[in-house]
């Protein structure tokens, strides 16, 4: 299937590892341009030289926080600096801190607040304009199969992707005659550093090996086995394409059947 990705400028942010790399070279394996950010500059560098080596895609990084608006600003001003556009935006930061409702200050509740829901906001913000003009985007928003199902022990997470699964839902009405498309994807237990860092933390603290915690997660899977990267990157690419032109307003799971809802 030609998904129609060449020579498309795409922004991806947080996308120096995991998730977000992962989309990022789905992407450029599919002829689009990138524009990449994250905060520490020499991973970020790093992921784009080698996007860049193995696909022969343009792709420029830019160092940016995404708690940060005026960052945020800067990140899109570079994109249209050297790309003239923004076609697909692809929105993801690091997730917020792990706890129970007693055990949140307000300033994480503050700060989780831009990671998770204003950061993608403000990039809407940003790139929705010139979409409009040009009657063509997309606008796909990294959320987590919490918003279907919510986790134990993430307060955060759960209520802030919530949210921002309503503001995608009345964005995509409000964009749809202009030919933008919003919808989310959901990641299940998918393989990246941060859900290794996530099992050596909980095994510590339960005095296991991190492959035996692993295997709760596992068990909780109806496919007993986490999912990969760019098994998640495959589903961003359709929703992001050419092809998916009809779809929007969705939020899709990628968990390997984790979700036990019928809808
Ligand atoms: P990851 O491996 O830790 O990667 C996070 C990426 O985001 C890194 O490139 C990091 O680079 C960047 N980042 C973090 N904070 C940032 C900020 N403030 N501004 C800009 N970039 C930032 O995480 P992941 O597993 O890919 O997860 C991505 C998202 O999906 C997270 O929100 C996570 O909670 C969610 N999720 C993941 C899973 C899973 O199983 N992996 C499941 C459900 C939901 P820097 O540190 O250099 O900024």
């Amino acid at each position: 299937m030609d998904l129609g990705l060449k020579d498309r400028v795409a922004l991806v942010a947080a996308a120096s590892q995991g998730l977000g790399r992962a989309v990022a070279e789905e992407l450029a394996a599919e002829g689009a341009s990138l524009v990449l950010c994250a905060r520490n500059p020499a991973t970020l560098a790093e992921t784009a030289a080698a996007i860049a080596d193995a696909t022969g895609a343009h792709v420029l990084a830019v160092p940016c926080d995404v708690t940060d608006m005026e960052q945020i600003g800067r990140l899109v001003q570079s994109a249209d600096e050297r790309f003239g556009r923004v076609d697909i935006l692809v929105t993801n930061a690091g997730g917020p801190p792990a706890g129970q409702f007693d055990q949140l200050s307000r300033e994480q509740w503050e700060q989780a607040t831009r990671l998770t829901l204003f950061s993608a906001i403000e990039l809407a913000r940003q790139v929705l304009p010139g979409m409009k003009e040009r009657r063509w985007g997309r606008i796909l928003n990294i959320t987590s199969i919490a918003v279907k199902q919510p986790v134990e022990n993430l307060m955060l997470s759960n209520s802030l992707r919530a949210g921002l699964t309503g503001f995608a839902r009345t964005l995509a009405n409000e964009v749809a005659a202009y030919g933008v498309t919003v919808n989310n994807i959901l990641p299940g237990y998918t393989r990246t550093e941060r859900l290794e860092d996530l099992a050596q933390m909980m095994a510590d603290k339960q005095g296991i090996s991190p492959v035996e915690f692993r295997a709760k997660w596992e068990q909780e899977i109806p496919m007993r086995r986490l999912g990969e990267p760019r098994e998640f990157a495959a589903l961003a690419a359709f929703l992001v394409s050419d092809r998916a032109s009809y779809i929007t307003g969705t939020s899709i799971q990628v968990d390997g059947g984790w979700i036990r809802s019928l809808l």
